[in-house]
């Protein structure tokens, strides 16, 4: 009879805690924005009605700086913190679903200090022996820190900054590698871990791993069906995108924006002497110029061809007029490769600059109107900056 009860209770619980999974793997499955995807995940493991640690700490794997970086941290930096946010949970009845939602309403609940402490972390992957993420990460291996094997790690930064005396640590796991990794503590209640928070926590990593990596590929995707395959700006479709969208918020805040309209000067000489392959080098070349001189609020596209636009919101004329002029002024002092076939022997630009509202309400108007700058630059003998006339 003593038995029967046994198996019932532990049936009990193995149901309770397949719906905390199946709720938190919907969840993650209702959006493929990775912050969300992230705080779903830290959401489910430090919720009560979820996996129930006081803190919850995720980083990513970067392979090519072979660093594990830091991303979010879900809970409070101290006692009195806990008690406040824990007092609103249990008032509102807020389940798993109210905190996702909180946060798609406004990420505002991300601006905490433990939170930005997390962001700022970044370990090497190399070091395994000092510091528990890279073993983890490293090994693939769940990792359980109890006060006493904490100790050996007493100097990683990391274990400094969380100041916990025990600490849980799980791989995230996507198809082939390992991309990231969980890190779960009591740190305010002191409860110890147990063997079902382990069990709970690898099982809720292994979702977790698979549903970053799907976010990353179509975040990935999305940027690249932006980008121009030769230089990497922007390709002139999503060109188009951003001037409408940017041009909206402009209207909408009532701030001016300026576009600029970059175009080679006698690219074709340099191309029939020296070949397509030798003018796609300058194009390249010159493409990381105006990326690297630009600000890093502006948009940067390769409109077509040997022609770039750069989108400057917030941007009256005579501000964007001093830009330009610092970028054609940069670009005439840059040695680019066998620049001497040009006829002035240096590579040099024409720009022309157009504003909103002033030159134009809608988009089409605006890119008129800075071509038109753009070919007043090149009748008055090229290499200069020609804005279109304010009134
Ligand atoms: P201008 O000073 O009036 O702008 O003279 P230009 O020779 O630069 O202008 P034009 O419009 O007569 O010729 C543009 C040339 O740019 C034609 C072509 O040789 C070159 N070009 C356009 N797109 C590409 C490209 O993708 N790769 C390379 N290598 N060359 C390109
Ligand atoms: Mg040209
Ligand atoms: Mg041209």
């Amino acid at each position: 009879m003593e038995e029967l009860n046994k198996l019932k209770i532990e049936l009990e619980r193995t149901k309770i805690e397949l719906d905390i999974l199946y709720e938190i793997s919907n969840a993650m499955r209702t959006t493929l924005k990775l912050d969300e995807i992230l705080y779903i995940i830290l959401t489910g493991v430090t919720a009560h009605t979820g996996l129930g640690f006081n803190r919850a700490m995720l980083f990513l794997v970067n392979e090519k700086d072979k660093i594990i970086e830091g991303k979010m941290g879900i809970g409070p930096e101290n006692g009195e913190e806990a008690n406040i946010a824990w007092t609103k949970i249990e008032e509102e009845k807020m389940d798993l679903d109210d905190l996702i939602n909180a946060f798609k309403n406004s990420s505002s609940v991300l601006e905490s200090g433990f939170n930005r402490q997390v962001k700022s972390l970044k370990v090497s992957m190399q070091d395994k022996d000092e510091n528990p993420l890279s073993l983890a990460v490293l090994e693939g291996m769940p990792l359980h820190l109890t006060s006493q094997t904490i100790k050996k790690y007493q100097n990683s930064p990391v274990i400094k900054i969380l100041g916990s005396n025990e600490l849980l640590l799980i791989p995230l796991k996507a198809k082939d590698r390992v991309n990231g990794i969980i890190i779960a503590d009591n740190f305010i209640t002191k409860d110890p871990i147990t063997k079902d928070d382990i069990r709970m926590l690898t099982m809720l990593a292994n979702q977790a791993g698979l549903a970053i990596e799907n976010s990353q590929l179509f975040e990935l995707t999305a940027e690249r069906a932006h980008t121009d395959y030769l230089t990497n700006l922007w390709n002139h479709g999503y060109f188009q995108l951003l001037l409408q969208a940017e041009m909206e918020k402009a209207k909408a805040t009532k701030t001016k924006l300026s576009l600029i309209t970059v175009d080679i000067d006698n690219f074709k000489v340099y191309n029939d002497t020296l070949g397509h392959q030798a003018g796609d080098k300058i194009l390249k070349d010159l493409a990381r110029l105006l990326r690297n001189q630009s600000r890093k609020m502006d948009h940067v596209c390769r409109y077509g061809g040997e022609e770039f636009t750069i989108i400057l919101p917030q941007t009256e004329q005579k501000e964007a007029y001093m830009i330009a002029e610092r970028l054609r002024v940069d670009i005439q002092r840059y040695p680019f490769l066998n620049e001497e076939i040009f006829p002035n022997k240096t590579l040099t630009v024409s720009l022309g600059i157009a504003t909103f509202p002033e030159n134009g309400l809608l988009p089409a108007e605006l890119i008129t109107s800075s071509d038109k700058s753009l070919y007043k630059a090149k009748n008055q003998g090229k290499n200069i900056t020609c804005c279109a006339p304010l009134t």
